[in-house]
């Protein structure tokens, strides 16, 4: 059956039984989620941002936010994967040919954001890799910190400074077969351990002048205009999907274990409860921050901007005192692998520190709120 709007959460939900499944190994041995991404391909779901003309879903943030959340909720790896492919689509969608956004529609182009680099580290906004035109080639030298998705993607939406304009960054698409990258995996992270979050090293890449996306100089408007809505949203609804897992897995674990001294479940304890209810309210909260960035950008509100920074910083924070609580709540048993929390506790604390992280967001809220400009 082919995957529409009006029947994507069925879709959605057959992919969700492949992705719950693949999540403990994808963890245990941090392993890329291929067969949950495929199940996301299958189901026409890696289109969810790519418009209906070129075979997509055209569901925009809203929809792509709630199927990330929905697949926070069974695997954290997988949901920033699908972030991130979903940031790239977005950039391909404004300015790649239109092969190029047919095949990440269907997935058969995997997309990433390659923006890190060792030099600006989390200042995205700001790179210092190069690139030059050379014989009517353009050569790009880099070190990038941190690309998701790195040896699983068909191309990296990658940031250098300018080649002759004004301007802090222009924006490629590299294919991640070019010669001179080189990817410096296997990522072994603390959280999110199926990501791929390797290092990319490029060494002299030669690229077409056509490999430019959007125009020389211009990329620091395309990391304002389409990848930070689009990530600090999808970044937030991923933590809101480990939140909400966090909070359901607490009462499933809390409802069916019993003091024997007592013969009372630990949901029978008025603390066990109280922080259950705090759990359950830091994540609505978080959520209705979420839906209103949402609705914010629907209708250029005024205040769009500072929601889109505020939302994926709440979230954020938000996700590590929730999962700070499961882990409390569900005692001892919170550091075995069998009551799954700890692996949404070690998945939550990626958020905060991918960029912008969470303090750069708290100093441009602080600017927003002051009247000062952020940059
Ligand atoms: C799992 C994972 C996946 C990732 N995937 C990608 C990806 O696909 N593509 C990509 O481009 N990047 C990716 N990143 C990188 C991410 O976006 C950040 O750039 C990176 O995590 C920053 O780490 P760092 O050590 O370089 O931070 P640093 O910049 O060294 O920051 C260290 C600390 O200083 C704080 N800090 C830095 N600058 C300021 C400031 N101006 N004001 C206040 N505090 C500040 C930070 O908040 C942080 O607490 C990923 C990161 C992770 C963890």
């Amino acid at each position: 059956m082919k995957t529409d709007i009006s029947n994507y959460d069925a879709a959605l939900e057959r992919a969700c039984a492949t992705i719950a499944e693949q999540a403990t190994p994808v963890d245990r041995d941090g392993a890329f989620p291929t067969a949950s991404i495929n199940a996301l391909k299958a189901a026409g779901l890696l289109g969810a941002v790519s418009a209906k003309e070129v075979g997509g879903l055209g569901l925009g943030l809203a929809g792509a936010g709630r199927i990330v959340r929905r697949v926070g909720e069974e695997c954290g790896s997988t949901a920033m994967v699908l972030t991130m492919h979903y940031c790239g689509a977005a950039v391909l969608e404004a300015y790649a040919p239109a092969d190029v956004r047919r095949a990440a529609a269907t997935g058969d182009h995997f997309s990433t954001l390659a923006f890190s680099e060792s030099g600006s580290r989390s200042h995205f906004w700001s790179p210092v890799s190069t690139a030059v035109r050379d014989n009517g080639h353009i050569v790009l030298n880099a070190a990038k910190s941190w690309v998701t998705s790195a040896s699983h993607s068909s191309a990296y939406v990658w940031s250098s400074r300018p080649v002759a304009a004004q301007g802090l960054s222009t924006i490629w698409l590299v294919p991640a077969g070019a010669a001179g990258l080189e990817v410096k995996g296997p990522f072994e992270g603390l959280g999110l351990r199926g990501n791929d979050s390797s290092p990319v090293v490029a060494n002299n890449v030669h690229l077409p002048p056509s490999a430019m996306l959007g125009e020389d100089g211009k990329g620091f408007d395309i990391m304002m205009g389409v990848v930070l809505p689009m990530f600090a949203v999808l970044n937030a609804a991923c933590s809101i999907g480990l939140m909400a897992a966090a909070v359901r897995r607490t009462v499933d674990h809390t409802s069916s274990t019993s003091h024997g001294d007592s013969a009372s479940t630990l949901r029978d304890l008025p603390t066990i409860r109280n922080y259950i209810a705090r759990m359950r309210m830091k994540t609505d909260m978080a959520e209705a921050l979420l839906n209103d960035t949402v609705s914010a950008l629907a209708a250029a509100r005024p205040d769009a901007t500072l929601r889109v920074l505020e939302c994926k910083a709440a979230a954020g924070e938000t996700a590590n005192e929730v999962l700070d609580l499961a882990m409390r709540v569900c005692g001892g048993a919170a550091f075995r692998k069998d009551v799954a929390v700890e692996r949404l506790f070690r998945d939550g604390r990626a958020a905060g520190v991918m960029a912008p992280t969470t303090d750069v967001l708290y100093e441009f809220i602080g600017k927003a709120v002051c009247g000062l400009p952020l940059f």
